[in-house]
C-alpha cells in the first residue's frame, strides 16, 4: 500500500490599520509614535455615556478597499459590540461588524509562476484597534493611543494551499492596499497583522479537516515560515493516526516553532 497524500487548507484573516487622519469613533488623531496616551478621549477609553461618531473617511476606504477586492457592497452595514475582557481594551468591547459587514464575497488574482492563482475574499470588515502592552523589568503600561484605530479584517475562504501562494497573497493583498491608498502597511510600525488558519486533508477529500489557528503574525516572511513548520507537523501527525484537535498556538519567529497560546482572545 502507498502512502496517503495530504493537502495544506489554508486561510487568512488579515488586520490593515486605514489610513485616515482621526480615529474610527472619536476625533483622536491616528497618529504612530506618539508619547504614550496622549491620543486618548472619553469615547475610545469607553467612559460612560460616551457617543460615538463614525469615521466617513474610514467608510470610504473600506468601500474602496471592497470594490478593489472585487467584493459586492451591500446596501446595507451594521456595527454590533463584541464584549470581552483583555488588559489592553479600556471599554471591554469592540464595535465590529459580525452579521453585515460592508464588503462581502470577492476575491484577489495574482500570478505564481506562469499561473494565475485566486484566492476567494469572504468579507472585509470594519472594526479598531486596541492599545498596546509594554512590559518593563517591575511593571507593565498599557498605551491607548492605538485604541480605536479603523482596522479593517479581510478574510480568505480557505482556498491558500501552501506556504509560498500564501505569501503571495498577501504581498499582492498589500500591493493593492497601497495603490488604493487604503494603508501605509508599514509592517515594522504594526500596520498589518495577519492570523492563520490552517488544516490538513487527504488529497482528493473534499470535507474540511480540523484547523489550528496561529494568531498575530507581524510579518509575510514569519507567516511563511510558520506554515513550512505547520503544515508538515500536522501531515506527519495525522500519518501517524493523531488527531488535530481545535487550537491557537503562537509562533516564535525566533526560536523558528511555536507554541500552544493558553488565551485567545474573545474566547470564553
Ligand atoms: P472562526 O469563526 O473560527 O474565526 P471562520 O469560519 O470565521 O472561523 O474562518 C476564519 C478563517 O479560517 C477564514 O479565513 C477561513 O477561510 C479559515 N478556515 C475555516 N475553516 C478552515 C479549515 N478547516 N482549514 C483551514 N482554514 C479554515
Ligand atoms: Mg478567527
Ligand atoms: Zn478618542
Amino acid at each position: 500500500m502507498t502512502a496517503m497524500e495530504y493537502e495544506a487548507v489554508i486561510g487568512l484573516e488579515t488586520h490593515v490599520q486605514l489610513k485616515t487622519a482621526t480615529k474610527m469613533w472619536c476625533g483622536c488623531r491616528n497618529e504612530y509614535g506618539a508619547e504614550p496616551n496622549t491620543h486618548v478621549c472619553p469615547v475610545c477609553l469607553g467612559f460612560p455615556g460616551a457617543l460615538p461618531v463614525a469615521n466617513e473617511r474610514a467608510m470610504e476606504l473600506t468601500v474602496l478597499t471592497g470594490l478593489l477586492l472585487n467584493c459586492r457592497i451591500p446596501d446595507r452595514s451594521q456595527f454590533e459590540r463584541k464584549n470581552y475582557f483583555y488588559p489592553d481594551s479600556a471599554k471591554n468591547y469592540q464595535i465590529t461588524q459580525l452579521a453585515q459587514p460592508s464588503t462581502v464575497n470577492g476575491y484577489v488574482e495574482f500570478e505564481m509562476g506562469d499561473q494565475v492563482e485566486r484566492v476567494r475574499i469572504n468579507r472585509a470588515h470594519l472594526e479598531e484597534d486596541v492599545g498596546k502592552s509594554f512590559h518593563f523589568n517591575q511593571e507593565s503600561g498599557v498605551d491607548f493611543n492605538r485604541g480605536g484605530v479603523p482596522l479593517l479584517e479581510i478574510v480568505t475562504e480557505p482556498d491558500i494551499t501552501s506556504a509560498d501562494m500564501a505569501y503571495e497573497y498577501l504581498n499582492s493583498l498589500k500591493a493593492i492596499l497601497e495603490y488604493g491608498g487604503i494603508s501605509d502597511c508599514d509592517m515594522e510600525k504594526g500596520m498589518v497583522r495577519c492570523d492563520i488558519n490552517i488544516s490538513v486533508r487527504p488529497v482528493g477529500e473534499t470535507k474540511l479537516g480540523e484547523k489550528v489557528e496561529i494568531k498575530n503574525m507581524n510579518s509575510f516572511s514569519g507567516v511563511r515560515r510558520a506554515l513550512l513548520y505547520e503544515i508538515p507537523r500536522q501531515i506527519d501527525a495525522v500519518r501517524r493516526g493523531e488527531r488535530i484537535r481545535q487550537e491557537t498556538r503562537r509562533w516564535d519567529d525566533v526560536a523558528g516553532s511555536h507554541r500552544n497560546h493558553a488565551h485567545k482572545r474573545g474566547c470564553p
